[in-house]
């Protein structure tokens, strides 16, 4: 299939830099249990790549001209989580203890 490229304004929230990106290295993604929309860019300033929600209305635009992915989302992303977030040594500590279990 035949996709028209189009320049599209993006922003990286790592680096805070804008940049015009070819529709086609960009990926829209589709969230196939709550029809949520994501697109990805890898940013050309910092190289990290970037991803951010989509709004309905900018889903029909990009969706023509973008490579689209449908995705079943695993069941513990829909799991409710209460706490701090897991830090360094959180994985640290779980990797000692698993070690030690070995
Ligand atoms: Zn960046």
């Amino acid at each position: 299939m035949n996709r028209t490229v189009t320049p599209v304004a993006v922003s990286c929230h790592f680096c805070n830099e804008s940049q015009i990106t070819p529709s086609e290295t960009m990926s829209v993604m589709v969230n196939k249990t709550d029809y949520t929309f994501t697109y990805a860019f890898t940013c050309i300033y910092c190289d990290e790549v970037v991803c951010k929600p989509l709004h309905d209305h900018c889903y029909q635009i990009l969706r023509p001209i973008t490579p689209t992915y449908y995705l079943d989302v695993p069941a513990e992303m829909l799991e409710e989580h209460s706490g701090p977030p897991i830090s360094h040594d959180d994985v640290l500590e779980f990797h000692r203890q698993v070690w030690s279990l070995a």
